[in-house]
């Protein structure tokens, strides 16, 4: 029911935040290659944040939608930073597609997700091969959705989708920043994984077995 499933966003949220706490000094070290090395501070800052707003939604019986949305304002708020801004507003835009209602199907998380996907690059610009978070987001989004039109179970569609994203992100060692803060220093970034990218698909890993459950 809507109660259940509100419950699995908040776990979702919680595995997100385990991730990022552990994963925080390597995801500073990558974006301190050719960024401003705050991408891990930022992305905990963010989550910690959203995680305390889901809970206390969850906690006054909010359904899943509005779970998302109140954590995807507190990460934009409280976050900073260009990755904190897309976080908190494709957390927003996924909570405002699945609504309040319970589990949603394969292709209602498919709508969830092409609804982050979309925010996300209408507010941030960037293109597949620019090497940013769209460069993992973009792969996630295309195949969770042929997955789901092909009529396969969420869990396993979210799976084969996270893979994706993973190789997706690793790939993006060998391309040149055309967006963000590490454009003006794109040599040094090649050889290194895009942070975004990285935590992108570390957390889409780690949210599936709630969100897909
Ligand atoms: P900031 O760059 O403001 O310091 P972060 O370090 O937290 O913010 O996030 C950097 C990440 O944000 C990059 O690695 C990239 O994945 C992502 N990013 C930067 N600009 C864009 C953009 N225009 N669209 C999508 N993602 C972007
Ligand atoms: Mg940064
Ligand atoms: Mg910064």
């Amino acid at each position: 029911d809507s109660r259940e499933y509100a419950a699995n966003c908040v776990a979702a949220l919680d595995a997100a935040r385990d991730c990022l706490h552990t994963a925080e000094s390597r995801l500073g070290d990558m974006d301190a290659i050719a960024g401003d090395g705050d991408h891990g501070r930022g992305m905990v800052r963010g989550i910690d944040a959203a995680t305390s707003a889901a809970a206390a939604a969850a906690g006054q019986g909010a359904g899943a939608g509005s779970v998302l949305i109140a954590a995807g304002d507190a990460w934009a708020d409280k976050a900073g930073g260009t990755s904190g801004v897309l976080w908190g507003a494709g957390l927003r835009a996924f909570g405002e597609s699945l609504g309040d209602q319970g589990s949603p199907d394969a292709e209602e998380l498919a709508a969830g997700v092409r609804a982050f996907s979309d925010r996300i690059a209408g507010l941030g610009k960037a293109e597949p091969g620019d090497k940013t978070m769209v460069d993992a987001l973009v792969p996630f989004t295309e195949t969770f959705t042929r997955l789901a039109v092909e009529g396969a179970e969420p869990r396993q569609a979210w799976e084969a989708s996270a893979l994706q994203a993973t190789s997706a992100a690793e790939a993006t060692a060998s391309l040149r920043p055309l967006k963000g803060r590490a454009r003006p220093l794109a040599e040094k970034s090649v050889g290194t994984p895009d942070p975004g990218a990285t935590s992108l698909a570390m957390l889409f890993t780690v949210m599936g077995p709630f969100l897909a459950g």
